[in-house]
Order: structure tokens, then C-alpha cells, then sequence
């Protein structure tokens, strides 16, 4: 039996260079390790009939529903700056576009779905690793209210992976306002393929920017929604680590968690990644390569342009725009993390005096600002005769307790819980992976004895030094 989805997919209307319709390759044992009850919901999706052996099938990619026609996309990319001009949707199929009770329309992909035109030398699956990384993660900026794609579903799919190790293969169903990335326009662009390109742009400002007129307005959109988007990383401490062209969403949600990573302790030059060996994605340089991934897309719309010279100077002063729209919602928010409502100078001065103590005792980004809102000292700063100089002026600004509780996590998906529940899971104890999205989908309410445990910082020898791509 097949299920019954309500797939409307507009992006197989488009023209037929900008994707491959390929159905996922069937595995051999389905078996779910989780569905998200409340997106099902959301998207208007029966949650019950998804559970069932058909339900689990699907999101295994073993069968299809009715209507769907499966496809992958293609795309480019600039990765750690240099130019790809072939990659494209190599482990990924979509299964189609769903418009949910809201109105809104979003896509259902699978992640780990097998070989496509676009594999290259790839297997097109995933290992259950990144797969259970980007379920929680995911989740967890969604709780956080980061723009961000969504995780559906996770399966294991009873194959093995081989990567340095034999492992576990998995599933992840990824729901996404659309997974158009910055790489797909350069795709077209490189080509000189004016039609594609022009349908996608057309695609895009139907979908994301039905308010934007003209080619300017649009990037002036995608560059605001960015620069928002990056503040809010850097207000929760969050690393992307591999903000390559082809996985930055042109919607302006958080894409592709591959070796992303939350900071422990402060550290503006923090790196992760096994992959970035010059920095280049360091947390405190995410605003600068936005800036740059964001002049690729400039680039890339140019020739859609009447007149392209003209265009090519707008453009550069709409990218320079960036810095502002940047500088003002971290700061903005940053005043909030105060609590401090509208921020000025002081709530500035505030903000970059404790960070630079943060820097330079070493203090955990998270539980630094969770206790200020607790009412409590910060651990850290125990002992701190420089802290409660800063303490002293801050509070002589009342903060809002309440403000700061809304804006400041308890809780964060932690790189070494992370790590501990991938082994198990590898084990096929998945109880210790439901306690930690439990705990960081829930991130303002104050600690219980269940969730306290995930919030402490690691301990030294837990101490997560290199994530890796985990593909
Ligand atoms: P990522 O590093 O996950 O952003 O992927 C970069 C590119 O490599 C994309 O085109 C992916 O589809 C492709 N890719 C990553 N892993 C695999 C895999 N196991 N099999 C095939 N393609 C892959
Ligand atoms: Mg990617």
C-alpha cells in the first residue's frame, strides 16, 4: 500500500535542466527511530499513518505516495572558496512540496536516500551519526527561534555505511521552506543558462519574496534575512563550520548541519571542524564569509540584468549593506540578553566588556549569560574582582530578569552530549538521543534534575576539539 500525501511540487514545473526526478533506492530493514509528532501536525500530515510499517517505509524512501514525483536538484558552490561547478543534491531526494494548513509550502526531503545523477563518487546515503546530529541540532535552533530547516524524521535503515568505519546507515526527512541555496543560482549562472535562471529567480520571489520587485529588492531581501540570521548565531554562540555557497539558503534558514558546533567557552577565533584548517568558518567570522557567499549570489543574478554594469554597482552597495543590518541585530539583541530593552551605547559597552572578560577567563558562552538571568554569578566568575566591577554597572541599568530568561538558553545542544549519544545510538539505545532533544527543544524553562545533567559544560577529558563533515 502506498500513503497518500498531499504533494503539490512546483519545483517540477520548472525547467527540466534544473533537476533529475530519481526515486530513492530501497533499503533492507526500516525501522524508526523517531517522527516529530508536532511538525507532522503543522504540515497536516497524519502522524499515526506515519508510524505504521507503510508510514516507515516512506520515510525510508522503500515506497513512494501517491502523486509524488521524487527529485534531486541541481546546484554549484564556491566550497572553502573555491569553485565547484557540479555538485548538486548527491544523497538527497525530494520527495515534494507540501502547502500546510498555514498556507505555507514546504519541502519533504530525504537525506541518505541513495545514488542520483549527481553522487559523483559519493554512496548517497548517510551514517546514523549526522543524521541524529542534525535532528537535534535542527530542532534545537528551531526552539531557540533560529530560522532553520526541520527534521521530520529519522530512520535506521538496517545497512551498513562504510566511512573510515563500518556504521549504521540512516534517514533523515529534512522539511525545508525550500532548499534553494545560493549554489543554485551560481549553477545557472556559470552555464549562461539565462532561462533557468530566470525561472528560478521568478520561483523565488513567488515563494520567499512575494513582496520584492525587481532583481535589486530581492537581493536586498535575501541580504537582510542573512545578516538576521548570522546575529542570531553569534548571540547563541552557534558555529555553521561550513558555510560553503551551496549551503547557504536563499530562504534564509539555517541549512545543512554537517560539522556545526555550539561554543563552549568563549572564543571569537573558535573552530570545530575537522575540514577547516585556516579558519575560514571560525565563529567570529561567519558575519564576514556571509558577506562573501552573499556577493556570489550578486554575481551570480547579473546576467539577468538589463544593464549589468549598473547593476554590478547597486549590487556591491546593497552587499555593503550587510554590515549594518548585522551590527545592529546583534546588537539589539545582545541588549535583550542584558536585559536591556533598545540598545545604545552603554547596553554596547556592557555587552563587549563582558565578552572580553568572557574571552579572557575562558567563561562557557551559555551558562555565563543563564546565570546572569537566574539572578546568580556566573560560575566562571566566581572569585572575580573584575566581574563585580562589570556586575556592579550592569545592574545599576535595572535589567529585566524576564527579558533575559526569554533570551537567554539554559540549554544548548552541547558537542560532547552530542558525541555520547551517537555511541549509544550506534548501539541501538536510542533513549539517551529522546532525553537530550527533549531537553534542548525546551530551552528557556528552568532546569529539573532530568534536564540539569545536559546543560553542565563538559568535563575536561569530555571535551569535543574537532567535529567532522560526517558525511
Ligand atoms: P555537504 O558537505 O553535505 O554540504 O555536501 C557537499 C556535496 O557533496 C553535495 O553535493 C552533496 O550532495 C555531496 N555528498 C555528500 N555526501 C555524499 C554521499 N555520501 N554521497 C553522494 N554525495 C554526497
Ligand atoms: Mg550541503
Amino acid at each position: 500500500m502506498t500513503l497518500t500525501l498531499p504533494f503539490d511540487t512546483s519545483y517540477a514545473r520548472l525547467p527540466a535542466q534544473m533537476y533529475s526526478f530519481v526515486d530513492p533506492t530501497p533499503v533492507s530493514k526500516p525501522a524508526l527511530i523517531k517522527l516529530n509528532s508536532p511538525l507532522a501536525q503543522s504540515l497536516g500530515l497524519d502522524a499515526t499513518s506515519l508510524r505504521t510499517e507503510d508510514g516507515v517505509a516512506f520515510l525510508a524512501g522503500n515506497s513512494s505516495a501517491d502523486g509524488a514525483t521524487p527529485l534531486a536538484q541541481a546546484y554549484a558552490g564556491h566550497q572553502f572558496g573555491q569553485w565547484n561547478p557540479q555538485l548538486g543534491d548527491g544523497r538527497a531526494v525530494l520527495l515534494g512540496e507540501i502547502v500546510a494548513p498555514n498556507g505555507h509550502r514546504f519541502d519533504v526531503q530525504l537525506k541518505g536516500a541513495g545514488r542520483t545523477p549527481y553522487s559523483r563518487m559519493g554512496d548517497g546515503r548517510a551514517w546514523l551519526g549526522p543524521v541524529l546530529r542534525e535532528y537535534i541540532v535542527s530542532e534545537a535552533m528551531f526552539a531557540l527561534g533560529v530560522p532553520t530547516t526541520r527534521a521530520l524524521a529519522a530512520v535506521t535503515t538496517g545497512d551498513p555505511v562504510y566511512r573510515d568505519a563500518i556504521l549504521p546507515g540512516a534517514i533523515l526527512t529534512r522539511v525545508a521552506s525550500s532548499h534553494i541555496r545560493v549554489g543554485t543560482f551560481q549553477y545557472f549562472a556559470a552555464r549562461q543558462d539565462i532561462e533557468a535562471l530566470r525561472a528560478l529567480t521568478d520561483h523565488v520571489v513567488t515563494r520567499h519574496y512575494p513582496h520584492c520587485n525587481g532583481l535589486a529588492d530581492l537581493l536586498r531581501s535575501v541580504v537582510a534575512r542573512q545578516a538576521k540570521l548570522i546575529a542570531k548565531w553569534t548571540s547563541i554562540g552557534f558555529i555553521h563550520g561550513v558555510m560553503n555557497t551551496d549551503n547557504m539558503a536563499i530562504s534564509g534558514e539555517t541549512i545543512d548541519y554537517g560539522p556545526c558546533a555550539f561554543l563552549d567557552e568563549y572564543d571569537a577565533g573558535k573552530v570545530f571542524s575537522s575540514i577547516d584548517r585556516q579558519g575560514r568558518y571560525a565563529y567570529g567570522n561567519q558575519p564576514r564569509i556571509g558577506v562573501w557567499n552573499l556577493a556570489q549570489f550578486a554575481t551570480a543574478l547579473v546576467p539577468l540584468a538589463d544593464d549589468q554594469a549598473a547593476a554590478v554597482e547597486e549590487f556591491t552597495q546593497i552587499i555593503n549593506e550587510f554590515a549594518d543590518i548585522y551590527d545592529s541585530e546583534r546588537r539589539t539583541i545582545f541588549a535583550a540578553k542584558l536585559g536591556l530593552n533598545a540598545s545604545s551605547e552603554t547596553s554596547e559597552a556592557l555587552a563587549e566588556g563582558l565578552l572580553r572578560l568572557m574571552a579572557q577567563y575562558g567563561a562557557d558562552f551559555t551558562l555565563t549569560f543563564a546565570a546572569l538571568a537566574n539572578g546568580k554569578i556566573p560560575p566562571d566568575f566566581e572569585s572575580s574582582p573584575e566581574f563585580s566591577a562589570w556586575e556592579r554597572e550592569w545592574r545599576a541599568h535595572n535589567p529585566d530578569l524576564e527579558l533575559m530568561c526569554r533570551t537567554n538558553p539554559q540549554i544548548i545542544p552541547r558537542n560532547h552530549q552530542i558525541e555520547r549519544v551517537i555511541q549509544v545510538g550506534v548501539k541501538g539505545d536510542f533513549k539517551p538521543f529522546e532525553a537530550l532533544l527533549d531537553a534542548v527543544t525546551s530551552p528557556f524553562t528552568p532546569l529539573t534534575p532530568d534536564t540539569a545533567p545536559f546543560a553542565a559544560p563538559p568535563e575536561p577529558q569530555q571535551r569535543v576539539t574537532q567535529t567532522f563533515c560526517g558525511t
